[in-house]
């Protein structure tokens, strides 16, 4: 059984984020959404909030067989923990792939086992970024065509300071 890990940090999680978990999902006899806790950066939701978020995203489509955890530490030992021998990942743009590779190269160092695969973005999402759905939001935009209703709302109650 192939066992899938998409990792990311997912502050928030966006409609791409959330397609490719549904096209792995299509691919891997489970998927499982790990939530990055990096101690070192401060995120705008916390991991259990950004945990909630992808599951409420989920449910919004009807998934409700993905597994969605938080974990801190190598991406590696949370495969390894999870017995998946898959790590997910998405490419959107050039940029991505040097970053990808590389961290596919150390991580197939530390763990051969383990396969990185990548799935190309749809066009429709090539340039959306958590990063950039933060500023639109700060900046008082509309969000709703990048990110998951339960997303919006959860921003607009950032935005009124609840
Ligand atoms: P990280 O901080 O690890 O880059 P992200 O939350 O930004 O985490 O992204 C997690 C994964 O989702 C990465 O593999 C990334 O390439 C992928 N991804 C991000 N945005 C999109 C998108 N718009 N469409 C498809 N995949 C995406």
């Amino acid at each position: 059984m192939a066992i899938a890990v998409h990792p990311g940090s997912f502050d928030p999680p966006t409609k791409g984020h959330l397609d490719l978990v549904l096209r792995g999902r299509k691919i891997f006899d489970k998927v499982v959404v790990v939530v990055g806790i990096n101690s070192r950066k401060q995120p705008l939701f916390s991991a259990s909030q950004r945990v909630e978020l992808f599951r409420a995203s989920l449910l919004e489509v009807g998934v409700s067989d993905v597994e969605v955890r938080s974990w801190e530490g190598l991406t590696i030992d949370v495969c390894r923990a999870l017995g998946a021998t898959v790590l997910l990942r998405g490419l959107r743009q050039g940029g991505d792939f040097e970053v990808e590779q590389s961290i596919a190269l150390m991580n197939r160092r530390m763990a051969p086992e383990i396969e990185t695969v990548y799935l190309n973005c749809r066009e429709e999402f090539l340039g959306l970024t958590s990063t950039s759905v933060r500023e639109i939001s700060r900046m008082g935009g509309d969000v709703s065509p990048f990110v998951p209703k339960a997303v919006v709302a959860a921003l607009h109650s950032l935005q009124r300071g609840l």
